[in-house]
């Protein structure tokens, strides 16, 4: 439905130029002057509304997590430029389903797994000298007015009384505005390069304008990635020419929404690490890889991020079992850190083994999606992408080592996740149902991943006595018995 609606948005880009193109600049200077922007060197606005976690669905292909924002603060720096979003928000979805708890961090005792504890404060940097970071800011709407004068817009349209401007920067990122009959900015949207997503579309909406001292500003904000909400804000408060804002001037962490989704990543340096007789750690940084070894063959399981990470991944199999191929990559769920390098591996021609109810997204949107924007291995050869779906059980056996892959039933993190287990280490290898939470005190009640994690274990009568996690380190099972309250 989303995309029928982009669908229409475009073909009226495409209708009429009622407006010549010479036009464009006096457009532009008309709604720079009604939204007060050509005197606009800062701007700090606050609010409180909801935001949601990238790539982190319950379902396949399903709605993104939503979380409460109690407390939002964006200060922005055209001068630089740069942008400063400070969140708190709250983990109130009750009983929550998906993924979107973050890392761990030890320091607060918040993260790791659903509900989120307290408060959560989150801070985001955006620079708007990176690609993506000026993608962001264009994204603002009086940004969107500067990109627009500094970048030859040009008009590439009319709907109704609304002009449409439109530039490409960088050489490939089209930036369009829709300028209404007041000469505000409605919306701005563009397609940035989503990761596994591939080219996925960036969209503001702004509305319900108010003047701040001759500065327009909505009072509504809604942003979306890809036709999933990311951002709701209701503003209460506009400070024009802040003096806040105009102290940030850089340190940026991140270059603001459009990140690839999901939590850790980090560089590509591998680390092996031996977990029992033929299991180790592929270690790069959560989330990271497993490797089975058999008598012939390799299964990695999980294939969490990216191109880099993949080819790294295996080149380390090689140079460890330079006979043995690598038969399978073993997906455990949909969410973007989980599934952020199967592409990779599917160019390598390698089969991905993931459960019944992915794979429809999967060979729908994730291998048929364009990835124009920034070709990754699949999109530079593409060849035909090899699924292999999983519906209760699987069990691989050379005689000696035995893999079994169990579906984890009706766990509310992701639909259709999938855990390993190895009878004769009795050994899981597991992803988000349970996380290591040392040095601070339990959880007020446990959470709802790890308990029925636990009763999966039960119902298939597994005998475990160690497990491993996917994001890091292993545990006795009676660790993971004391996180689900037995
Ligand atoms: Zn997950």
């Amino acid at each position: 439905m989303k995309k029928m609606l982009f669908v229409l948005f475009v073909s009226a880009a495409i209708l009429p130029l009622e407006v010549a193109a010479q036009d464009v600049g006096w457009v532009i200077d008309a709604s720079a002057k009604a939204m007060g922007s050509a005197t606009l060197q800062s701007i700090r606005y606050t609010g409180s509304g909801t935001n949601n976690s990238v790539g982190q669905a319950f379902t396949a292909g399903g709605p993104w997590p939503r979380f409460k924002i109690t407390k939002y603060v964006a200060l922005v720096n055209y001068t630089v430029p740069v942008m400063r979003q400070e969140s708190v928000r709250v983990d109130n979805e009750n009983p929550p389903r998906g993924g979107g708890a973050g890392g761990y961090n030890p320091a607060t005792g918040q993260g790791g797994i659903r509900p989120v504890p307290g408060d959560i404060i989150q801070n985001q940097n955006t620079d708007g000298r990176t690609e993506i970071g000026a993608l962001n800011m264009w994204l603002t709407p009086h940004g969107f007015l500067k990109g627009a004068a500094a970048n030859g817009a040009k008009i590439a349209g009319t709907r109704g009384k609304t002009k449409l401007v439109s530039f490409t920067a960088f050489g490939k990122y089209t930036v369009t505005g829709a300028i209404d009959d007041q000469n505000l900015v409605e919306r701005v949207e563009t397609k940035i390069d989503g990761g596994l997503a591939g080219d996925t579309v960036l969209e503001g909406s702004y509305s319900d304008y108010k003047d701040f001292a001759g500065v327009k500003f909505p009072m509504h904000i809604v942003q979306r990635q890809g036709g999933h909400p990311i951002l709701d804000i209701t503003v209460a408060d506009v400070e024009p020419n802040s003096s806040a804002a105009r102290e940030i001037t850089g340190n940026p962490q991140r270059g603001g929404a459009g990140a690839r989704g999901g939590e850790g990543g980090g560089p590509a340096g591998i680390r092996t690490e031996k977990i029992a007789d033929g299991i180790w750690f592929l270690n790069m940084g959560a989330p990271q890889s497993v490797l089975v070894e058999f008598k012939d063959y390799l299964v990695v399981i999980e294939g969490g991020s990216g191109d880099d990470r993949t080819v790294a991944t295996i080149a380390e199999a090689k140079r460890m079992f330079p006979a043995k191929p690598i038969k399978y990559l073993v997906n455990t769920h949909h969410h973007f850190d989980h599934s952020g390098g199967i592409r990779a591996y599917a160019a390598e021609g390698i089969p991905i083994i993931t459960h019944e109810s992915h794979k429809h997204y999967y060979e729908e949107q994730i291998f048929k999606n364009p990835h124009t924007l920034n070709p990754d291995r699949l999109a530079r050869m593409p060849r035909a992408v090899m699924i292999e779906t999983v519906k209760d059980k699987r069990v691989f056996t050379d005689g000696n080592m035995t893999l079994e892959l169990h579906l984890v039933r009706g766990n509310l993190h992701a639909e259709g996740m999938l855990m390993a287990y190895v009878p004769k280490e009795k050994l899981i290898i597991q992803a988000d149902l349970f996380t290591p939470r040392p040095g601070v005190p339990p959880l007020p009640s446990p959470s709802p991943y790890t308990t029925n994690f636990v009763e999966n274990v039960e119902r298939l009568k597994l005998d475990v006595q160690r497990v491993v996690h996917v994001h890091g380190g292993t545990d006795s099972w009676t660790e993971v018995l004391k996180a689900a309250g037995r």
